[in-house]
C-alpha cells in the first residue's frame, strides 16, 4: 500500500513538474507561453530595454540557465556577443547547442541580408546576414511551430496539450495576421530610412522601401559625411519618416528629421520595449498604426 501511495506521489509529481524555459528575448517567452501555458516556467534572458546585440551578461543569468530544461534563441548571430560564454559557463548538458533542449529558431526562417562574401561589408553585428526578423509577424507562425515541436520532445507527457495550443494559437494568429495585412496596404510603396536594419523583414513582407540607414553599416555609429549624404538622398527621393529603435540614441535622427521635415516614427524591437506592446498583438499593432495613418 506505501509503495502504491509513493509511486503515486512520484507519477503525480512528474505531471505536476514543469518545464524550465529560459528564452533569450521578449518576443520568444510570448510565443513559448501560448504553446506551454501552464506546464511551462519562462524565464527572459535579454530584457527589452536594451539593444539586443549586447545584453548585459549578469551573473543572475547564470544561474537561469543552470535551472534550464530548455533554452531557446534567437540564433543567426544577434545572442554571438553575449550568450555562448554564459552557455560555457553554465555547463548544463540539457540545453547546450545540438541538444533536444536547445532551439535555435532561425532555423526555420529564411533569412535576408545574407553576406555573399567574407568582408565587412554587413557591418560588425550582422555577419551572418539580417537577424531581426522577429519584426516580420508571419514568421511567427514557423517560429511557434517549432516550439511546440521541442516541448513535445523534452516533455512528452503534454504532447497532447501541447498540439491543443499550438492549434488555439495558430488559429488566432492567422485571423490577427489577415486584419493586419489589410492595414498595411496603404503603406505599399512608402519610402523609409531606418537606424539599424532592424526592420528590414517587416519592411520586405509589405513592400515598403528602405532608402537608408543612419549607422553606415550595422553596429557602426553614424558620421557627419554619411549623415550629410543621407539628408541628400532623402530629399532626391522624398522620404518622410524615420523609423527609430527605443535604444540607440535620437539626436541624429531628429537632426536629420529637421533638415529633411521627415518624422521620427520609433517603433519596438521587441515585445515590450515600448509601453503598450506587452503582447505579440499589441507590438505588431502599433507598426501599422504608427506607419499607416
Ligand atoms: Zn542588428
Amino acid at each position: 500500500m506505501k509503495k502504491i501511495f509513493l509511486l503515486l506521489i512520484v507519477a503525480t509529481s512528474v505531471l505536476l513538474a514543469k518545464v524550465n524555459v529560459a528564452v533569450s528575448y521578449p518576443y520568444l517567452a510570448a510565443i513559448a507561453k501560448q504553446i506551454g501555458k501552464e506546464y511551462v516556467h519562462i524565464t527572459v534572458l535579454g530584457s527589452a530595454k536594451y539593444d539586443p546585440h549586447f545584453v548585459v551578461p549578469k551573473p543572475s543569468l547564470l544561474s537561469r540557465l543552470n535551472k534550464a530544461d530548455m533554452l531557446i534563441i534567437n540564433g543567426s548571430g544577434l545572442e554571438i556577443g553575449w550568450l555562448p560564454p554564459l552557455l560555457k559557463r553554465a555547463n548544463n548538458g540539457k540545453i547546450n547547442p545540438g541538444r533536444v533542449g536547445f532551439v535555435d529558431v532561425s532555423q526555420v526562417i529564411d533569412m535576408i541580408d545574407k553576406p555573399t562574401a567574407v568582408s565587412r561589408a554587413f557591418g560588425d553585428v550582422h555577419p551572418e546576414g539580417n537577424p531581426h526578423f522577429n519584426t516580420d509577424p508571419h514568421n511567427i507562425i514557423p517560429i511557434a511551430m517549432l516550439i511546440e515541436h521541442k516541448l513535445e520532445m523534452v516533455d512528452p507527457i503534454h504532447k497532447t496539450n501541447y498540439a491543443r495550443n499550438l492549434k488555439k494559437f495558430l488559429n488566432q494568429w492567422y485571423i490577427f495576421l489577415k486584419k493586419f495585412d489589410e492595414k498595411m496596404k496603404s503603406c505599399k510603396d512608402m519610402k523609409v530610412v531606418q537606424y539599424h536594419e532592424l526592420y528590414n523583414y517587416f519592411l520586405k513582407r509589405y513592400g515598403i522601401v528602405s532608402v537608408g540607414t543612419i549607422e553606415p553599416l550595422p553596429g557602426i555609429a553614424p558620421s557627419s559625411k554619411h549623415t550629410i549624404k543621407l539628408i541628400n538622398t532623402m530629399k532626391d527621393e522624398g522620404v518622410k519618416v524615420i523609423l527609430q529603435d527605443p535604444y540607440h540614441e535620437k539626436k541624429t535622427a531628429n537632426f536629420i528629421s529637421k533638415k529633411t521635415g521627415a518624422r521620427v516614427i520609433v517603433l519596438p524591437h521587441d515585445v515590450g520595449a515600448i509601453k503598450g506592446t506587452d503582447t505579440l498583438e499589441s507590438f505588431y499593432s502599433i507598426y501599422a498604426e504608427q506607419l499607416c495613418n
